[in-house]
């Protein structure tokens, strides 16, 4: 049998087990770095396939290494990233193999990633004799809370490591399809919290006082000026105030009242001006209204960029696993959603792509963190065989 149809078919065997260990994931959601049942379960299958086994990495996270061959350059070594956190959702599927835990819910799909992963896993360790270097399977936690990457950095699990590669499955992206991309492929994401200090007093006698809210309103829409007239068209960006509190009654002007919101971009640079200009427009425009405006920018995670070299080793997986014509590198790849992947990503040069899920007809259509939240387990496969083929094809 040709090695092409050889990958296929070893893919094929796994299915069943894949399907069942993605219920189970699923059945016993675990939130950010509370994986202990789901950690303990990866650690024990990469060590039954004779890796070696790193767990407690940032408290919940396990790093698998598979030596294969030194080969002809010394042996390189490519990571592979999964993340396996679930969220705090009560599920409103009907599947007969939804959470078993009340409040948790699987609804990212970080069970679908932890399933594939521990397949490719299988795969290569079947094939290491033709692998001239080292596969590190990289399994994260606290993805959902951007908080599971950047310890496991420090930690060194990108120690010795070439190149890294991950997916995410995308539940409003069509099953069978895989997009991929170099450049920017996942936004920043960072938390604004803007405190407004003014006067309070009697809401008759506004002459008296400083009113917060009034100062907050200027700023909520001044904000929005700065992605419709100091960011160019071509580059995306959000600026969203999702939360205002003040004021405790209809005649009271309030002292103070606080703003809750979210940055996201595509750059580092954007992202830089971005904040800069949210902490000078909000302190200048409570400053001119005789208030003061507390300015707190909580760093979320950098966008996701994609390496030239390492998009096109996935990219051609990509092809060989779906064909041409199901591989998708334009706009619809690009998410306003963040990943920590992107720690990962700034640490070595590699590529995230994604792998779409949806599929009506199998109920997967609703949007991810979606109490129905569900996923197309045909796509399980796709993704194993292209990071397969990428891992394969960087260590050849
Ligand atoms: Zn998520
Ligand atoms: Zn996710």
């Amino acid at each position: 049998m040709p090695e092409l149809d050889r990958l296929k078919s070893d893919i094929d065997e796994l299915v069943p087990d894949m399907v069942a260990t993605r219920r189970d994931l699923h059945e016993h959601p675990e939130l950010a770095f509370e994986e202990i049942r789901t950690s303990n379960i990866v650690a024990q299958r990469l060590r039954a396939l004779g890796l070696e086994v790193q767990s407690g990495v940032a408290k919940t996270g396990v790093v698998g290494l598979l030596r294969g061959g030194t080969g002809k350059d010394g042996g390189k070594t490519i990571a592979i990233r999964a993340d396996m956190d679930a969220l705090p959702i009560h599920e409103l599927t009907e599947i007969e193999y939804r959470s078993q835990v009340d409040g948790k819910m699987h609804a990212c799909g970080h069970d679908g990633h932890t399933t594939i992963l521990l397949a490719v896993a299988d795969i290569l360790t079947k094939r290491k004799e033709q692998l001239s270097g080292n596969v590190k399977f990289v399994f994260q936690p606290a993805e959902e809370i951007v908080g599971g990457a950047a310890p496991m950095v420090r930690e060194g699990a990108m120690e010795g490591v070439d190149g890294v590669i991950g997916l995410h499955l995308i539940s409003d992206y069509a099953f069978g399809r895989v997009g991929v991309r170099s450049g920017p492929i996942f936004a920043s994401a960072d938390r604004l919290i803007l405190t407004v200090r003014g006067k309070g007093g009697h809401a008759a006698m506004p002459e008296t006082t400083v009113d917060p809210i009034v100062i907050s309103s200027y700023i909520v829409t001044a904000l929005q000026t700065l992605i419709s007239r100091e960011t160019s068209p071509f580059s995306p960006a959000v600026i969203t105030i999702a939360r205002i509190t003040a004021g405790t009654a209809f005649n009271i002007i309030p002292e103070t009242a606080e703003m809750h919101g979210t940055m996201r971009s595509f750059t580092v640079e954007h992202r830089e001006k971005l904040l800069r200009r949210i902490r000078e427009l909000a302190t200048g425009i409570a400053g001119a209204m005789g208030g003061s405006c507390d300015v707190e920018l909580i760093a979320g995670c950098p966008p996701c960029v994609n390496d030239v070299a390492m998009t096109e080793l996935v990219h051609n997986a990509a092809v060989a696993a779906v064909g041409e014509q199901r591989v998708d590198s334009g706009e619809e790849v690009l998410s306003t959603g963040s990943d920590d992947m992107a720690e990962f990503l700034n640490a070595v040069p590699g590529c995230y792509f994604i792998v779409g899920v949806n599929n009506p007809e199998k109920g997967a259509k609703y949007p991810h963190h979606h109490p129905r939240f569900n996923i197309d387990e045909d796509a399980l496969p796709i993704g194993v065989e292209v990071l397969t083929r990428a891992a394969m094809d960087f260590l050849t």
